[in-house]
């Protein structure tokens, strides 16, 4: 039984994903306290749970604690079964987490399985589900995965009510990744998504976007922006989404709209944090990069540099080699940190 403490580190909710998809891989049971205790609402909310069910629908594991606002949770799994799986968050609480929690647990799976999620697709704190699509999903199949994901129906917060679905095929083996540089850019891509919002919000987003990036070269001056037009019963909602296509892996970075936030306000946002990771030369930005260290893991072996050395990520690592014989060794310079798992 590995104990965990919940509060350490970050102390969010990721500590008890990672400890669900990694005791679903190894059986070995947990116990985790004091969850998310580092969060304004500590404790299991909906995500979490339906996380916490999930993972325990799929491998028949016994559960003690797992209830709404339970802040320790014992988790005794047994045997990965692929099927065909739905869950409904309930509230906008995000679906790609609850998807990123089970994936890796059924590429181990016997069989192949669908997963259908309802919920939040487009949260911030939370990878949208167009992040997950285009740049994780890709990386994981040039690790061996075999895993297609749809975006059925956008979910915002605080309505929820979108949709994903996963088609996974077991994959077990999963190759290392070594990923150092971005490659030369190819594509620059900005999307403004409105549902319930008026479709000039995004105009006015994507004009924002293409005149401040300008500068950054002829990809950025040849940039595509599209207006994703969705119907109002999906929202309301906003999500600005720009997509760095390179050689090597695409980066995705997005604002959402706000009320009492200007369209030029949510434009700059993103602009700020596209503008950071361009004058970088790291391949991967802070959230791909706590999202890439336990698939690598599993993996056995693997590199990659990321811009940013975030807690989430430091935490993420500490949980894994617990569940996981390998070793997270980084060598950090300034603005380009090297991740490296054996
Ligand atoms: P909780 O809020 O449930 O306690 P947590 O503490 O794990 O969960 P966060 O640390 O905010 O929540 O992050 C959850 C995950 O979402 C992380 O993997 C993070 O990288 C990812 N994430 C957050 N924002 C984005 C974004 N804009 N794009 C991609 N991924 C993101």
């Amino acid at each position: 039984m590995i104990e965990l403490d919940g509060s350490q580190g970050e102390g969010g909710g990721q500590i008890l994903r990672t400890a669900l998809t990694l005791s679903m891989i190894t059986g070995i049971p947990f116990r985790i306290a004091k969850i998310r205790a580092r969060r304004q609402k500590p404790g299991l909310l909906r995500q979490h749970l339906t996380a916490v069910r999930a993972a325990a629908e799929i491998c028949g594991a016994q559960l003690a604690g797992a209830e709404a606002g339970s802040l320790s949770l014992e988790f005794v799994p047994g045997k990965i079964r692929g099927g065909d799986y739905t869950y409904a968050i309930g509230t906008a609480g995000s679906c790609t987490l609850v998807l990123q929690t089970v994936l890796p647990a059924l590429w181990f799976a016997d069989a192949p399985s669908t997963v259908l999620v309802s919920g939040g697709t487009h949260n911030s704190m939370a990878p949208p589900a167009d992040f997950l699509i285009e740049a994780w999903l890709p990386l994981m199949r040039r690790m061996g995965v075999t895993t297609q994901l749809e975006l059925l129906r956008h979910g915002f917060y605080p309505a929820g009510g979108g949709q994903l679905r996963a088609t996974v095929e077991p994959s077990p083996k999963l190759q290392p990744l070594d990923l150092h540089e971005r490659g030369d850019l190819r594509e620059v891509r900005a999307v403004s998504v409105v549902a319930g919002v008026p479709a000039n919000v995004a105009k006015r987003e994507l004009g924002v976007v293409a005149a401040e990036l300008a500068d950054l070269g002829p990809a950025f001056v040849g940039m595509e922006s599209d207006l994703r037009g969705l119907p109002s019963n999906e929202g309301p909602g906003n999500a600005l989404l720009l997509a760095l296509g390179y050689e090597h892996l695409t980066e995705m970075f997005t604002t959402f709209g706000e009320k009492g936030v200007t369209a030029e306000r949510v434009a700059q946002r993103l602009v700020a944090g596209v503008r950071a990771y361009c004058a970088g030369t790291a391949a991967v930005a802070e959230h791909l990069a706590d999202q890439l260290v336990l698939p690598m893991a599993l993996a056995g072996a693997g590199a990659f540099t990321t811009t940013q050395l975030s807690s989430h990520l430091t935490t993420n690592c500490e949980v894994i080699a617990k569940f996981l014989p390998v070793e997270f060794a980084i060598e950090s310079a300034p603005g380009r940190h090297t991740i490296r798992v054996t």
